[in-house]
């Protein structure tokens, strides 16, 4: 049999085939993906074969088919392993907020450089406007423009209010989309205006425990009423970036890699190079200052946790 992985705990994923039925699956023995290091082999949004038991409810895991792309986040015990949250996105979308809480830029950037990295289009969902004051709503211009000249789409949003919560829809109609965001921007408040009935539980601070002894569910699909499917990861604070080699960085920030061609060095990490593009765009204001700051705070390993 066939299906798609819509949870998973870690030991149990729920596979739900196409005449909408779900099996609790397990897996025996070794699957592995080729050539990927990971702690869990099987992530949410996979398609996968699986046997059925003799009770003929529960399954066991034969096979995962091939990715279109998936996404990660650190796993913090074994360095080298990686823990993949989601797979085939069609998109990855950060809920954001400029107040209570405020997301920082570098978080925001951190998050479109992974997205880059995995190849999964990226969106940015402004949440709370309706707190907003008129010097933040120019903020929130300010920010809107910044980042959709970089080619990623900006939505403002209230998710208390169900402001703007209709063009949101539009754009996630019939795709696959993975949510993340900081606990606190009312990413589980604007699930549920997206998908009426959902319940998910709001104003609670979660955050996965990195314990090792983890049965939580980090990641879970959902159905969007008006087409399409939507992926939560609840309790994820940030996605991880790894795989990426300092030199290859910037090829993952669009405006970076509009000018590196102009570098006079070709392996420039636009740091201090003589000749560097990148550097002298910074310096006539073409590239962001905020912009240039998170590309040296990857670069230099200071991904400070907001
Ligand atoms: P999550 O941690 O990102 O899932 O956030 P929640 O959905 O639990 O929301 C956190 C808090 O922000 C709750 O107290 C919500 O009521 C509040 N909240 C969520 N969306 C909005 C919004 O659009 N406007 C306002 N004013 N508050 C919101
Ligand atoms: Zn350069």
């Amino acid at each position: 049999m066939q299906g798609l992985v819509t949870k998973s705990t870690g030991s149990w994923y729920s596979v739900e085939t196409e005449d909408g039925k779900k099996y609790d699956c397990r897996i025996k023995g070794k699957l592995r993906m080729k050539g990927l290091v990971s702690t869990n082999p099987v992530a949410v949004g996979d398609f996968v074969d699986f046997d059925l038991e003799a009770d003929l409810q529960t399954g066991v895991i034969s096979r995962v088919h091939d990715r279109k792309n998936y996404i990660i986040r650190k796993s913090i015990n074994l360095s080298k392993q990686v823990q993949i949250i989601a797979a085939n996105l069609d998109l990855a979308c950060l809920v954001v907020t400029l107040a209570s809480p405020r997301t920082s830029l570098g978080f925001i950037d951190r998050f479109l450089v992974t997205a880059e990295a995995y190849d999964v289009p990226a969106l940015l969902i402004f949440n709370k406007l309706d707190l907003f004051s008129e010097e933040g709503l120019e903020v929130l211009q300010i920010y809107t423009d910044l980042y959709e000249s970089l080619g990623y789409p900006c939505y403002s949003v209230s998710a208390t209010e169900g402001t703007n919560v209709d063009a949101l829809k539009a754009v996630l109609k019939d795709k696959t989309s993975l949510f993340s965001g900081h606990s606190g921007v009312g990413k589980s408040s604007l699930i549920n205006q997206l998908i009426p009935g959902v319940e998910l539980r709001t104003g609670e601070i979660s955050d996965w425990s990195n314990t090792g002894k983890h049965t939580t569910t980090f990641a879970e699909l959902f159905d969007l009423p008006f087409g399409g499917k939507l992926i939560d990861t609840p309790g994820i604070r940030e996605l991880g970036i790894t795989d990426i080699e300092k030199q290859e960085l910037s090829h993952f920030f669009p405006e970076m890699r509009a000018l590196m061609h102009n570098c006079k060095f070709n392996n420039c990490v636009h740091i201090n190079e003589p000749g560097c593009a990148v550097l002298k765009a910074l310096e006539a204001g073409e590239i962001e200052p905020s912009r240039y700051d998170s590309y040296q705070s990857i670069y230099f390993g200071n991904e400070t946790r907001h």
